[in-house]
C-alpha cells in the first residue's frame, strides 16, 4: 500500500515525528517535492537529528530511502547530510536517487539571495536555498536532470549556453560577478562523482515493489497552505506540497495513494511572510513559541523564529480538504498543557461578513478572526498512551477541532518522540 504523509497547514506540523513513526512498518520512504529550503525534526534513539533532504525514515534499517524527481536536489546537501548521520553512528542507510530528479546549482543559490537583495522589504522571505530559482529553470526547461550528469557533450554545450543566458542578468539586472563555463563543468562534474552511487530509475523502481506489495510512503514537505496553487499565493512555496503531487513527484499512478494522512498541528505557526488570521503576538506568542514543538518553535534550517497563532479551523479544514485526506495526525497537543483557556479560530470575517470557506489571497488579507473560547485542562499529558486517559477538556477539544475538519483525527501526538502518540479508532 502506498501511503502519503503530509501537512494541513503552513509547514512545521510534525510530519518528520509522523513519517519517522510510521517507517517502521514501510520498506520505502520517497521524498517528493520540496528541497533543502525547510527541514524537519526527529529525536529517537540516536538523538535529535534535523533533516532537511533525506527522507524521514533513514533511521531504520529496513527501509529504503529515496528522493524522487519532483526534489529539488541539493547534491553537496544531500552527500553532508547522509555524512552527519553516519558520523552519529546511525547505521548508512539504502538512499536511491531519480535519474529524472532536477539539480540545485550553485547558482540558484546565488541568485536566490541577488533576487531577496534585490527586493529588499518586498521579499518574499526566501530561505535562499535556491530553492525558487530552481523551479524556475526546471520549467524553463534549462535545468540539469541527474540523468545529463553522465553525458558529457550534451554537459560541454549546455554549460556554455546556461552562462550565456544567466549572465545577462548577473551583469545587467544584480550587477554581480559573471558565471564560467569552465566553472560551471567543474561543478557538474564533481556532483556526478557524488551522486553516482545512488541513481535509480526510481518510477520503475517502485512499479515492481508495488507489484510485490511493499508498505511505501511519501514523505511531503511543508503544508496545504504553502502550496502554489491552493495555498496563499505569492506565498508560498515553488513546488506542490499535496499529496496528489505525490503521484507525479515520485513517478506513481495516482489511484495507488489510498491513505492520505495529513498532519494538522494543535496550535497554528508559519514562517515568512503572507497573511496569518489567527496570529498571535507579544507575550501570549512568545509564551507559545518557547513551549511550542521540541525546544520552542524556530526553524529547523533557519533558526528564525516562527509566528505564532491559535488553532484555526476555517485554515485547516481547508488545508485538510484539499489533500484528500484520509486520516488526520493531531501534533504537539501536549504544549497546550499550559493554557486555562484555548482560543480557537472558528471563522473569518471580511467586510463585516463571517465566512468558514478559506478564501484567496486578497480577501484573505482582509480577514479578521472570529474566537471562540475552549476550557483548557491544564495538566502534562506527555506518556498517556490511552484516548480514554486523556483529561476530559482535553478530549473535548479533540473532538471539536475533528467536528469542524469534517475529517477524523486517528492519531494524536502527545510529545516529540517516537512512541509519543495515541492511537484513535
Ligand atoms: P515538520 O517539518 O512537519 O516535520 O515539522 P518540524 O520538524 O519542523 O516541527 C515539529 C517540531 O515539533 C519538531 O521539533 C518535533 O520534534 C516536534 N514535535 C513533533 N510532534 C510533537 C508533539 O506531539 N509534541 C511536541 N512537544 N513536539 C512535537
Amino acid at each position: 500500500m502506498v501511503r502519503a504523509v503530509v501537512g494541513a497547514n503552513w509547514g512545521d506540523e510534525g510530519k518528520g515525528k509522523i513519517t519517522d513513526m510510521l517507517a517502521k512498518e514501510a520498506d520505502i520512504i520517497v521524498r517528493f517535492q520540496g528541497g533543502a529550503n525547510a527541514g524537519h525534526t526527529i529525536v529517537n534513539d540516536y538523538g535529535k537529528f534535523a533533516l532537511h533532504t533525506l527522507p524521514s525514515g533513514v533511521f531504520y534499517n529496513h527501509t529504503t530511502s529515496i528522493i524522487g524527481n519532483g526534489v529539488a536536489l541539493n547534491i553537496p546537501v544531500l552527500c553532508e547530510e547522509i555524512q552527519s548521520i553516519v558520523e552519529r553512528d546511525v547505521p548508512k542507510p539504502k538512499i536511491l536517487v531519480s535519474d529524472r530528479a532536477q539539480i540545485v546549482m550553485s547558482y540558484h543559490v546565488l541568485f536566490d539571495t541577488y533576487e531577496e537583495e534585490r527586493l529588499a522589504g518586498k521579499s518574499f522571505g526566501s530561505t535562499k536555498s535556491g530553492i525558487a530559482p530552481f523551479y524556475s529553470d526546471k520549467y524553463a526547461k534549462i535545468g540539469f536532470q541527474v540523468s545529463e550528469l553522465f553525458d558529457e557533450e550534451l554537459l560541454q554545450e549546455k554549460a556554455v549556453r546556461i552562462c550565456e543566458q544567466k549572465n545577462v542578468l548577473l551583469e545587467h539586472l544584480y550587477h554581480k560577478p559573471l558565471l564560467k563555463p569552465e566553472e560551471l563543468l567543474k561543478e557538474l562534474h564533481e556532483y556526478r562523482e557524488m551522486i553516482a552511487p545512488y541513481v535509480c530509475d526510481v518510477s520503475a523502481y517502485l512499479y515492481e515493489a508495488m507489484k510485490e506489495g511493499k508498505e511505501i510512503l511519501l514523505e511531503g514537505q511543508l503544508g496545504s497552505l504553502k502550496d502554489p496553487d491552493h495555498g496563499i499565493y505569492p506565498m508560498v512555496t515553488s513546488s506542490s506540497t499535496l499529496a496528489a503531487y505525490g503521484a507525479i513527484g515520485a513517478g506513481i499512478p495516482p489511484y495507488e495513494i489510498q491513505k492520505i494522512i495529513t498532519v494538522c498541528k494543535a496550535y497554528s505557526s508559519a514562517v515568512g511572510a503572507g497573511a496569518f488570521v489567527s496570529e498571535i503576538f507579544g507575550e501570549e506568542a512568545d509564551e507559545l513559541r518557547k513551549r511550542g514543538g521540541d525546544g520552542g518553535e524556530f526553524g529547523a534550517t533557519t533558526g528564525r523564529p516562527r509566528r505564532m497563532g491559535w488553532f484555526d479551523c476555517v485554515a485547516s479544514r481547508y488545508g485538510c480538504r484539499i489533500q484528500g485526506t484520509t486520516d488526520v495526525a493531531f501534533t504537539v497537543l501536549d504544549v497546550l498543557g499550559y493554557l486555562e483557556e484555548i482560543p480557537v479560530c472558528v471563522g473569518y470575517e471580511i467586510d463585516g461578513e463571517v465566512t468558514t470557506e478559506f478564501p484567496t489571497t486578497a480577501k484573505l488579507q482582509k480577514a479578521k478572526p472570529v474566537l471562540e473560547i475552549l476550557p483548557g485542562w491544564n495538566c502534562d499529558i506527555r506518556g498517556i498512551r490511552k484516548y480514554e486517559e486523556l483529561p476530559e477538556n482535553c478530549r473535548k477539544y479533540i473532538e471539536y477541532i475533528e467536528g469542524k475538519l469534517g475529517f477524523p483525527i486517528t492519531l494524536i501526538s502527545n510529545g516529540p518522540g517516537r512512541d509519543d502518540i495515541i492511537y484513535r479508532a
